[in-house]
């Protein structure tokens, strides 16, 4: 799933593509896309597009009367529509534009879960993002330190809980525990201010490598093409210490993790791992 290094990248590109030309005409052009019944879809119809930004893991297109809050989930994506075909595959919404040119939002496989919720007002403080925490690369660390103690979970489900903080998924989570040469499985009630500490760096720095990497891009990485020190890694050696990268895997999502690096040497039962083990 794109996070907010992908997303932030992707919100300045189109910006920069399509800031001040007039909006035409909004379709949905799958039933489940359009989120929301009010205000109505075309209310910004004929109004120019001042910025598209971004909250957590969301898009937001603004325009005068309302905002697009458009969330990818796992395959969508949101790309210039060149074809502009009757019935693009995978097709769920589009905003075309006064000058001819469209942008397209499509998601990949079956789940049917990216959508458009066409807001008016403040966006923040609206479905969907008025229950985000803040940005995680906002939080400072006497805050970060009274977050983790107040949502008392393991670090790295709390890393990508967005009502705690805002922006960070399964990848980056692997990530900065990584950095942070911290269990993801620790208690964030547990961590001493020396981990806070770490936690805190990591979070910056991983957020700020991975939104560095994707401004040097034309379009959104895919999800093979994001570096990473443990993340799809598992079975190789880790680049800090040399010790296997091991993995604990769950129905949606894998845990990576260097058991040298973070979990001083234990290795996390899974039954799935002994694959990567012999
Ligand atoms: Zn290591």
């Amino acid at each position: 799933m794109p996070e907010m290094p992908e997303i932030q990248a992707h919100a300045e590109r189109l910006t920069e593509a399509f800031a001040g030309t007039r909006l035409e005409r909004f379709t949905p052009l799958a039933f489940t896309a359009l989120k929301t019944a009010v205000p109505a879809p075309d209310v910004a119809h004929g109004h120019p597009l001042e910025a598209v930004d971004r909250r957590g893991k969301h898009l937001l297109l603004r325009f005068a009367p309302a905002t697009y809050v458009v969330h990818l989930m796992q395959g969508g994506r949101l790309r210039v529509d060149e074809k502009q075909a009757a019935r693009p595959r995978g097709g769920q919404a589009r905003w075309r534009f006064a000058d001819g040119r469209a942008l397209l939002l499509t998601e990949a496989g079956t789940e049917r879960r990216a959508g458009v919720w066409v807001v008016d007002g403040d966006p923040l403080t609206r479905p969907p993002l008025c229950d985000l925490g803040p940005e995680a690369d906002s939080v400072d660390r006497t805050t970060l330190a009274e977050l983790l103690a107040g949502h008392p979970m393991r670090l790295h489900g709390w890393l990508r809980d967005q009502r705690i903080i805002a922006g960070i998924g399964r990848r980056l989570a692997n990530e900065i525990c990584h950095r942070a040469r911290l269990s993801p499985f620790a208690s964030t009630a547990r961590l001493d201010d020396d981990a806070v500490g770490r936690l805190h760096e990591a979070i910056g720095a991983c957020l700020a490598d991975s939104l560095a990497d994707e401004r040097r891009r034309t379009d959104m990485s895919s999800s093979s093409e994001r570096a990473g020190a443990v993340h799809n890694r598992v079975g190789e050696p880790c680049p800090a210490c040399g010790d296997t990268i091991r993995a604990v895997e769950y129905r949606t999502y894998t845990i990576s993790y260097c058991p040298t690096c973070q979990t001083g040497g234990k290795v996390m039962a899974d039954n799935t791992t002994s694959r990567f083990l012999r």
